[in-house]
């Protein structure tokens, strides 16, 4: 069985690479996915919708840095709300678009490190009706 402890799978997803084999690169360019790993041809959009869950990590990674940011600056260091917001809302904008890929590769990663049996096989764990 290959190494899956929480540190590699970690370390894989902070370097966009296959949860499982650690070899093939998740993305093609800034969006768009290989379908499947160069190295074990494990198929990464394990059912219809499956990246769905990423949002999540998105969202909230998102929303926490910048409510964190917002605290610090505007309590800690006392600048006004008025000039503390504007950035803010370009930070919630941009930021998203950046940490995409970081979400979707996390999110295979938990699935993987939390669901292990599914990725034994180079299919996705969905419908299977579709071939
Ligand atoms: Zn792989």
């Amino acid at each position: 069985m290959p190494e899956r402890s929480a540190s590699t799978l970690l370390s894989r997803a902070l370097h966009l690479r296959c949860p499982r084999c650690g070899e093939g690169p998740l993305f093609i360019g800034w969006f768009r996915m290989h379908e499947r790993c160069s190295g074990c041809q494990l198929k990464y959009e394990r059912s219809p919708g499956y990246f769905l869950g990423s949002t999540y990590i998105n969202y909230g990674q998102t929303s926490l840095t910048m409510s964190a940011a917002y605290l610090i600056l505007h309590f800690g260091y006392g600048v006004p709300k008025e000039w503390v917001a504007p950035p803010l809302a370009v930070y919630c904008m941009l930021w998203p678009l950046f940490w995409f890929r970081y979400a979707r590769s996390l999110f295979l990663a938990f699935d993987c490190f939390f669901d292990a049996s599914d990725f034994e096989s180079d299919e996705g764990g969905g419908d299977e009706s579709e071939n």
